[in-house]
C-alpha cells in the first residue's frame, strides 16, 4: 500500500484502523507453497482469526490449524456446505486441532467431526480415549526453541525419549497415531531449530516403525519468520534447508504439513492511528495516540514484538516517546521512536502488524478495538 492510499483510507474510515491487504495474504501463501511444494500449509488461525482473512486463505487453497472450538467452527463454516462424504474427507485435509491440551467439553464437541488432534502426555491420551475416541492423533514433540522470538518448548511437547512409549500407549487404547508434530518457537530465525526438530521426528518415526507402527504424517509446525526487516533472512533460504532435510530423512510418500501463522499474515496489515495528545517531558517530545498496547499494539506485550512507527509528515527526526490512549503507565508503545515534529490530529502508522496484534486486542478502559479495513479482497 502506498502512503497516499493509507492516508485516504484513514480519512474515509477515521482512526484507529487496521488495513489488511488481501493481495499480500495471497502473495505470502503463494510464496510458502512455491518454496515448500511438498508441504501443505495449515494457517494457524490464532495469529489473526478475522473471518475475511480465513476466507481469502481458504480460497487460495490453505488448510487450517485451530486451537479452540470457536476457531474450529470459524473454519468449519467454510466447508460445511460440501456434501457429507466430501466434508468428512475434508476434515483432516483442511483442519488440524493443534492445541495439545483440551478440556473434556472440547473433545466431546469435536468427536462428531472425527478431527485430527494433538497430544503430548498420557493424561491427555486418557481424555481423548474417553471423550473423542473417533479422533486421529498427532504426537507433539518438544524441540529446541533457541533464538525464537516466542518460546513454546516449556509449555508443550513430550520429551523425544518418551515419544515412542506415548505412541505405543495410544495404539494399546485402540486409538491411532497418524502423525508427529513440533513447533520450533515463533519467529524462528535460527534455522538450526528446524534441522534438529526434523531429525528428532525422524528418529521417533523410525523407532515407532520398528515397533510396528507406521506414522504417516509429519507436521513441521509454525515459526516461519516474517520479514519484519532486512535482518531476517529470506524464506527461500529456510525452505532450502527444510527441503534438504525432508528429502534426506523421510520416505517420499509421507504427508507433510506445516502450521504457518505469522509468516502468512504479519506483513499483510498496517495500523494507522492519530495523535490525540502531545507533551514535552524532560525535553523529549511525547505523543499520545488513539490506539494502545491493550489494542492493536498488544503484540508489544504478548508477542515481544516492536513495530516501528512512521509519520506521513516529513521533517527532521527526533527521539520521541509514544504512548497509548489508556490511563495505564504500561501502555507505552516506545520510549525512543524517531519521528518528525508532529501535531495533534497528525497520523502515524505501523507496518507488518497483521500477526498477534488485533487478535489479542481488548476493550480495556472502555476503548474498542480498531476498525479493520480490508482491501484487495
Ligand atoms: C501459534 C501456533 C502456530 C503458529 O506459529 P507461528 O509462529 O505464528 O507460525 C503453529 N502451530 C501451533 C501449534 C501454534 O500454537
Amino acid at each position: 500500500m502506498t502512503t497516499r492510499q493509507l492516508q485516504s483510507l484513514a480519512r474515509q474510515h477515521g482512526t484507529p484502523i487496521v488495513v489488511v491487504d488481501h493481495s499480500v495474504l495471497r502473495r505470502n501463501y503463494a510464496e510458502f507453497r512455491r518454496h515448500l511444494p511438498k508441504v501443505q500449509a495449515y494457517y494457524a488461525v490464532k495469529a489473526n482469526s478475522d473471518p475475511a482473512i480465513i476466507r481469502t486463505l481458504f480460497e487460495a487453497g490453505a488448510s487450517f490449524d485451530v486451537a479452540s472450538v470457536a476457531e474450529f467452527m470459524l473454519v468449519y463454516e467454510l466447508i460445511k456446505h460440501l456434501p457429507p462424504r466430501q466434508r468428512q474427507d475434508f476434515i483432516w485435509d483442511k483442519i488440524i486441532y493443534a492445541n495439545p491440551t483440551k478440556p473434556k467439553e472440547t473433545l466431546q464437541a469435536l468427536d462428531q467431526y472425527k478431527p485430527l488432534v494433538t497430544y503430548d502426555n498420557p493424561h491427555e491420551l486418557q481424555k481423548i480415549k474417553a471423550y473423542a475416541p473417533h479422533a486421529g492423533l498427532v504426537l507433539r514433540l518438544r524441540v529446541a526453541n533457541t533464538g525464537s522470538q516466542c518460546e513454546l518448548s516449556s509449555k508443550f511437547g513430550c520429551d523425544p525419549g518418551e515419544a515412542v512409549d506415548l505412541i505405543v500407549a495410544a495404539f494399546k487404547l485402540g486409538l491411532v497415531v497418524e502423525g508427529i508434530s513440533f513447533h520450533v518457537g515463533s519467529q524462528c530465525t535460527n534455522f538450526e531449530n528446524f534441522v534438529q526438530a526434523m531429525n528428532a521426528a525422524a528418529a521417533v518415526m523410525k523407532e515407532a516403525r520398528e515397533r510396528g507402527h507406521e506414522i504417516k504424517i509429519l507436521d513441521i509446525g509454525g515459526g516461519f519468520p516474517a520479514r519484519y526487516n532486512k535482518h531476517v533472512r529470506p524464506f527461500s533460504e529456510l525452505a532450502r534447508v527444510i527441503n534438504a532435510e525432508l528429502t534426506r530423512l523421510f520416505p517420499p510418500d509421507i504427508e507433510i504439513l506445516a502450521e504457518p501463522g505469522r509468516f502468512l499474515v504479519a506483513t499483510a496489515a498496517t495500523a494507522i492511528a492519530r495523535i490525540i495528545g502531545k507533551a514535552i517531558r524532560d525535553g523529549k517530545p511525547c505523543y499520545y495516540i488513539d490506539d494502545s498496547v491493550y489494542h492493536t499494539f498488544s503484540g508489544i506485550i504478548f508477542d515481544h514484538c516492536q513495530y516501528p512507527l512512521k509519520a506521513f509528515k516529513r521533517g527532521k527526526p527526533e527521539v520521541s516517546a509514544v504512548f497509548g490512549q489508556t490511563c495505564d503507565g504500561l501502555d507505552t508503545l516506545s520510549q525512543s521512536e524517531l519521528l518528525p515534529d508532529l501535531d495533534i490530529e497528525d497520523l502515524v502508522y505501523a507496518e507488518n502488524i497483521g500477526a498477534y496484534s488485533n487478535a489479542s486486542a481488548t476493550w480495556f478502559n472502555g476503548f474498542p478495538p480498531a476498525k479493520v479495513v480490508h482491501v484487495n479482497q
